[in-house]
């Protein structure tokens, strides 16, 4: 897959998606790193089903791309999320020393129930970095992504909201 392309990364990270929203312990969150061409790592939420607040599809690719290096450090690679990365899966990134960042939907294109904060744009984590290396890019398939998502201004049933 030396050829793929950032799109058909992203595709590959809304299948991964759809496969949480049908998993009973999942959602819809997928996420692939890639490193030299090759897919290390990917994953989607798992937060129910692992009774584990970490388990978003970031840190569930994460941990499955460093068991594939058998190291910690994912240097040079790039990760890919259907949804722009939260505050933990952005600072997890930046540890892990990850290239570049390429999310899909941004926190405009959703339902605030995704995220933990109301004002905090994770983008500031990156230009905050130490690492001036680390790219992060936003919008790509932002539509079919944005799909997987309650919208902005949907109606979200109370318990169903993640963030209350
Ligand atoms: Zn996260």
């Amino acid at each position: 897959m030396a050829d793929s392309t950032d799109e058909d990364y992203m595709r590959r990270a809304i299948d991964i998606a759809r496969e949480g929203e049908r998993n009973p312990g999942g959602s819809p969150i997928g996420c692939v790193i890639v490193l030299n061409g090759r897919i290390i790592g990917e994953g989607h939420n798992m937060t129910h089903g692992r009774h584990d607040p970490t388990a978003h599809g970031e840190v569930v690719a994460m941990r499955r791309a460093g068991e594939t290096l058998q190291n910690w450090e994912l240097r040079g690679a790039t990760l890919y999320s259907t949804l722009q990365p939260c505050g933990m899966c952005t600072m997890a990134s930046i540890w892990a020393k990850i290239g570049r960042i390429v999310y899909g939907a941004g926190r405009d294109d959703v339902h605030a129930m995704y995220f933990e904060d109301r004002h905090l744009d994770t983008d500031d984590f990156i230009r905050d970095a130490y690492r001036k290396d680390l790219v992060i890019e936003g919008g790509l398939l932002a539509r079919e992504c944005a799909e997987l998502y309650f919208k902005p201004d949907e109606d979200v049933p109370v318990e169903e909201q993640a963030n209350i």
